[in-house]
């Protein structure tokens, strides 16, 4: 797999962004949209053919991309049988290729000793070419099944089922209660990081594939929107629940209600609708159902990738100052001890949103082991401040405990504050209305690997089984529930 003596000669390059200034001034993708053949060519050469590539493995990627496959294609410029090795693990590499965190470089054999191979640019390249060449088309079945299945939720899981379920013949029907399909992949990740284009690409392609879409569907709500749940389980002969993680972790402190403290995501979603509805530029801040961030200044509560998200959007919007704050320490520049190859690396990172914050205020905005307190009232019931204190960690018999660090409450200045403190699980509204039962962290109950409910012919997939996860790793629940809901209508199933 690529060249033999390609990890000792050649260097890891990760593609470069587009100019940290530059980018911070619009909405547009992060990425520079050009990809440099020559130079992947060399960054696939790095693969070196070691025999249990542990990146397409369990503990890399979860799809199981055929990894060291395809980067030899690209070393010798095979781009197409790159793409079509590509497609048999993964319906959606552009999604991937511009969001995932590549566990499977975490898991690369060559990260033992030296830098990872590129793997997620190169996935990316190869899709973006099979696009741009006109490689990629609407591939509808052949012969019809004659079953119908509802898939509830399109997201990543449940579009990814819709593929798979379309793909043998059965016809299928999502239901999405929000006026635009694609889940978080369309209302969270904003579109610097996955252009609403994109998804909308492929959500077109399974249109024209034979998938029907319902939008502003909500199953088992009771508004103007509403489906039954029951009349669907009815009318179908399989059920899937990919409705996501969505009950956000909220802050019960005092001045919670106050206005201006919202939820990550009531920000990330009315920008992104706000910016789709205007034509795709930039949100209108005047439209009164945009929270602005404009000429404020901003506290984001909580990191990952949603509170990234969150900083990167308000410095587009125009915001006055930003902070991040995090309960937690900083991770470590180097693996720990605890945290060996080729689990994923639990370090220190810097991502868009902090390079672009730093460029903007001179500084990384992420504040350490700060516990938020109260938030402060201007006296008109607006934020106006965040009462936060430092606190220090130890480790006492293997549990880890936090203190307080006395004289060191202060109040940091604040017209808008961000929660992002990660979700709680699915909400319960569509699948009590069916009896599912849940486990013991609130998500749908349904064993990895067969996706089965406690309910005959409802199945459940992708972060709503799981809790909160990746986008990669809805697309293998959805892929793997589509082979189980084949197997239970057809009685086996062709489907990996
Ligand atoms: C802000 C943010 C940024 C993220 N960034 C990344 C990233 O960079 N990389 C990455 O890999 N992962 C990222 N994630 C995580 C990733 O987006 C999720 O793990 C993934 O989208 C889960 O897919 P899913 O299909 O299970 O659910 P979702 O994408 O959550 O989709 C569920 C869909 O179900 C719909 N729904 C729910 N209930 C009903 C109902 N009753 N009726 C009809 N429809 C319903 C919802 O409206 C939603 O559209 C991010 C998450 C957030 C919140
Ligand atoms: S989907 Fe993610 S883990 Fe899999 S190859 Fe792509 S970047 Fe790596």
């Amino acid at each position: 797999m690529g060249k033999p003596t390609g990890f000792k000669e050649f260097e890891r390059e990760t593609e470069k962004y587009r100019d940290v200034g530059a980018r911070v001034k619009d909405y547009g993708e992060i990425y520079t949209g050009k990809h440099d053949t020559e130079h992947l060519k060399i960054q696939g050469a790095r693969c070196m053919d070691c025999g249990v590539p542990f990146c397409q493995s369990e503990n890399g990627c979860p799809v199981n991309n055929l990894i060291p496959e395809w980067n030899h294609l690209v070393y010798t410029s095979q781009w197409q049988p790159a793409l079509n090795r590509l497609h048999k693990t993964n319906n959606f590499p552009e999604f991937t290729g511009r969001v995932c965190p590549a566990p499977c470089e975490g898991a690369c054999v060559l990260g033992i000793t030296s830098p990872a191979v590129t793997i997620k640019n190169i996935e990316n390249a190869i899709i973006d070419k099979g696009f741009e060449e006109g490689w990629v088309s609407a591939k509808p079945p052949q012969e019809r099944t004659g079953k119908n299945v509802a898939v509830i939720g399109s997201g990543p899981a449940g579009l990814a089922a819709a593929a798979q379920l379309n793909k043998v013949g059965h016809n299928v029907t999502v239901y999405e209660r929000a006026d635009r399909i694609g889940g978080l992949l369309m209302y969270g990740i904003p579109n610097m990081k996955l252009g609403k284009d994109v998804v909308q690409r492929r959500v077109d392609l399974l249109k024209e594939e034979g998938v029907n879409f319902v939008v502003n569907a909500d199953v088992g709500g009771s508004g103007e929107n509403a489906v039954d749940v029951s009349i669907l389980r009815k009318d179908n002969d399989a059920l899937l629940f990919a409705t996501g993680a969505t009950s956000a972790r909220d802050l019960d402190i005092p001045g919670r209600n106050l206005k201006g403290v919202h939820l990550a995501m009531e920000f990330l979603t009315a920008s992104t609708k706000s910016l789709l509805d205007s034509g795709g530029v930039e949100p209108d801040l005047n439209d009164s159902m945009v929270i602005s961030a404009k000429d404020r200044n901003v506290v984001v509560i909580g990191g990952g990738d949603t509170g990234t998200d969150c900083i990167a959007t308000s410095l587009r919007h125009g915001c006055k100052s930003m902070v991040n704050f995090e309960l937690l320490p900083q991770a470590p520049h180097e693996r720990a001890e605890d945290n060996p190859w080729p689990l994923w690396p639990r370090i220190y990172r810097v991502d868009y949103g902090h390079e672009e914050s730093s460029k903007r205020f001179g500084r990384d905005p992420r504040e350490y082991n700060i516990l938020t307190k109260e938030f402060i009232d201007d006296g008109n019931g607006n934020v106006a401040g965040v009462k936060m204190v430092e606190v220090s960690w130890s480790n006492v018999d293997d549990r880890w405990q936090m203190e307080e660090v006395e004289g060191t409450e202060k109040v940091w200045p604040a017209e808008l504050v961000l929660l992002s403190m990660g979700f709680l699980g699915p909400e319960h509204y569509a699948s009590d209305a069916l009896s599912i039962e849940y486990d013991n962290r609130s998500n749908y109950q349904a064993r990895h690997g067969k996706y089965k409910t406690n309910i005959d012919g409802v199945f459940a997939a992708g972060d709503c089984r799981r809790g909160q996860s990746l986008v990669v790793w809805g697309i293998h629940e959805g892929r793997e529930a589509a082979r189980e809901i084949d197997r239970y209508l057809m009685g086996n199933t062709l489907l990996p």
